[in-house]
């Protein structure tokens, strides 16, 4: 198996908030979710993202529900006692990830994320793009993802992706899901991004695509067997 990972930021003049994670038998996108003024917590969105893939990096010999519901106790216990965690705006990331064990990939995509896999008989893609849930403070927030599983033997290709990468095909319509597969498997992931970078270039004022950022933070993990 191959794993390739691509990841720019959306703005030159802030840090990418986007954290990719690639782990023996783990692979993971976070988003850190684009921070309001008043949040209740001293810390920035990117420590936030760091912690929380690093505590899913420390978990993943549990199944993804339980390594991701355990990675936001860990985090939550890092700064509960410095920062109020019921603060509505208390930070948070989306999160899609796979994990590969036992000859079997599961899948686990909170929030916006967006999980493909190519299989012999068919591309499943998970994203929940209808609602704002995210991973937070709650452990319980995991409770709220999206799931699944396929016997390993079918799977061709993979790849997670941030929202801000994922408009490429679902905002820009680039190409299909299928194609946008073919693409990083010839050029790697990092293509993908740098076309849909020139169309956010050329619609500089979000009036083609209407858009609240014209580029966002933009990751993408991709795997082939
Ligand atoms: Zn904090």
């Amino acid at each position: 198996m191959r794993t390739q990972m691509a990841t720019e930021a959306g703005r030159t003049t802030a840090p990418s908030e986007d954290r990719a994670l690639v782990g023996p038998n783990l692979l993971a996108v976070l988003d850190g979710v684009t921070a309001k003024d008043e949040t209740g917590c001293e810390h920035s969105v990117g420590w936030f993202a760091d912690q929380l893939a690093a505590e899913l990096l420390r978990f993943a010999h549990l199944g993804p529900a339980p390594a991701l519901a355990e990675a936001i106790k860990q985090t939550r216990e890092l700064h509960s006692g410095s920062c109020d965690l019921d603060h509505p705006d208390s930070p948070s990331a989306t999160v899609g990830l796979v994990q590969i064990k036992n000859d079997v990939l599961r899948y686990l995509v909170l929030g916006d994320a967006t999980v493909v896999v190519d299989t012999k008989q068919q591309l499943h893609v998970v994203s929940d793009t209808k609602t704002s849930r995210t991973a937070g403070a709650n452990p319980t927030d995991v409770e709220h993802a999206l799931t699944g599983e396929i016997p390993l033997h079918d799977v061709k290709r993979v790849a997670i992706l941030s929202d801000g990468a994922a408009r490429a095909v679902d905002l820009f319509n680039l190409f299909d899901w299928r194609k946008a597969l073919e693409l990083m498997a010839a050029n790697g992931p990092d293509d993908l991004i740098r076309k849909m970078r020139a169309v956010e270039k050329e619609d500089a004022k979000a009036v083609d695509w209407p858009r609240k950022k014209v580029s966002d933070d933009a990751t993408v993990v991709y795997l082939e067997r």
